[in-house]
């Protein structure tokens, strides 16, 4: 029989590479609270309709990567449903906001997520097919100031905060304006014309792209096709007075608070739903797959979908991603517990058991052997997953003078057992 693997795409995280995303959510938790944003957890399975909706029929998300699947009706009364797991977390959020008419309450919304996305990309280092996003929204009515530049600038200040206490240095913020819809209606026309004569000359994405959806163009990669791009008419120049004063706006509350930054002209980032500012956040250590996060203002989402209005900014970072940058950064110290206890015998391995509970409700981590085990294989193991081996046996059961083996400094003590949790904690 052949064995089964893990699906293409997706793979399984083992400790200590846990640790790392278990440090990451901790992180992230702490920094989201300090900027008083609360936690919401969407289902991982939405209908269709809300992607095609709110993320946009002609992306490359909605239109090849999504997992999507007709439900079958389990009873007359039911109705068959095309359901997709989702492949990013922002049109669910809008949709929870919707309904469960958060917008009624007048205030901001403060929302943050951590949990898997799916998109049937093309896997290579850094891009899976099932990857977690560590997330967050600020959406509200326009009396609640949600379209204040001011959110967007604290967002992004939040999110050098976030990396920073992350350990990751060396990140680039690049930041754009793309303007409000109808400052891209008008400037999707204006590249629409600049590409008829020069598409033909293009890669094949682009010639698709330059008639269905021609902000993609500036996404391109393609070598070739660089230069041609750079002709281009800029985006900036589309923009609406209001636009222009909004980004002026967010620039100066970022140069106040020392968030250093890049303009990027060409950052319209692959999601149809992005108004005003849309930004990305690099890191060399990654390679090809540079982007660690990305996101953006999308003021029209929420009526998209059906909702009132409701402008927002949020973003999306690969967690995936963060543990990758990390990991290039430093050298992870291997997950160890405090102490190996030793019985000496089968006899003693209820009497073992007792130590470990004891110690382990000291807070302590403990590793627990057996007693069938030589002490020579016991030495090897506790060597390999503790800091220290304690030996318990029949005299030390009697006497309640443990042997302490400390593996790093080599020496052998002998500890009262009203004194180990606090000798092992040293
Ligand atoms: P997006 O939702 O496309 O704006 O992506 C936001 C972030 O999610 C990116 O900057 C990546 O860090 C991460 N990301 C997107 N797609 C993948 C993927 N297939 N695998 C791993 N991370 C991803």
């Amino acid at each position: 029989m052949s064995t089964l693997k893990a699906v293409r795409g997706t793979r399984d995280l083992l400790p200590p590479e846990t640790s790392l995303w278990n440090r990451i959510e901790a992180t992230a938790r702490q920094v989201f609270a300090r900027y008083n944003f609360g936690e919401i957890r969407t289902p991982v399975f939405e209908d269709t309709s809300l992607f095609a909706r709110g993320v946009g029929e002609e992306t490359d998300i909605v239109s090849k990567e999504m997992y999507t699947w007709e439900d079958r009706a389990r009873a007359q009364s039911e109705k068959p449903q095309s359901l997709t797991l989702r492949p990013e977390n922002t049109a669910g959020v809008v949709r929870a906001y919707i309904e469960h008419k958060l917008g009624e309450t007048g205030q901001l919304q403060k929302l943050y997520y951590i949990g898997p996305q799916f998109r049937r990309e093309r896997p290579q280092k850094g891009r899976y097919r099932q990857f977690s996003q560590i997330g967050a929204e600020v959406i509200g009515p326009p009396s609640a100031g949600s379209e204040s530049p001011l959110r967007d600038a604290e967002v992004l200040e939040m999110l050098a905060a976030l990396l920073d206490a992350l350990g990751i240095t060396g990140w680039t913020l690049e930041i754009n304006s793309v303007g409000s819809s109808a400052d891209r209606a008008r400037y999707n026309e204006v590249l629409r014309a600049a590409l008829i004569p020069v598409a033909p000359q293009m890669c094949g994405d682009c010639q698709r792209r330059a008639v269905t959806n021609p902000l993609r163009v500036l996404d391109c990669k393609v070598p070739e096709d660089q230069p041609i791009i750079d002709a281009l008419p800029k985006i900036t120049d589309s923009l609406d007075e209001a636009s222009k004063t909004h980004f002026a706006a967010v620039l100066a509350a970022l140069d106040a608070a020392a968030v250093p930054y890049t303009r990027n002209h060409r950052l319209v980032r692959g999601l149809d739903y992005y108004t005003r500012t849309t930004f990305e956040f690099t890191h060399g250590g990654l390679g090809a797959q540079n982007a660690l996060l990305g996101g953006g203002r999308y003021d029209g989402l929420s009526e998209a979908i059906g909702g009132p209005k409701a402008p927002g900014i949020g973003f999306a970072m690969g967690e995936d991603r963060l543990v990758l940058t990390l990991q290039s950064l430093e050298s992870a110290p291997p997950q160890v517990a405090d102490a190996y206890i030793a019985p000496l015998g089968e006899s003693l391995n209820p009497a073992a058991l007792a130590l470990a509970r004891e110690l382990r409700l000291a807070g302590l981590a403990i590793e627990l052997g057996d007693g069938s085990f030589r002490l020579k294989k016991s030495f090897e193991a506790a060597d390999k997953t503790a800091r220290s081996i304690v030996i318990l046996g029949e005299d030390e059961r009697a006497s309640g003078i443990l042997t302490v083996k400390n593996f790093a400094s080599g020496t052998q003590t002998k500890v009262p057992r009203t004194e180990l949790v606090a000798f092992l904690a040293k």
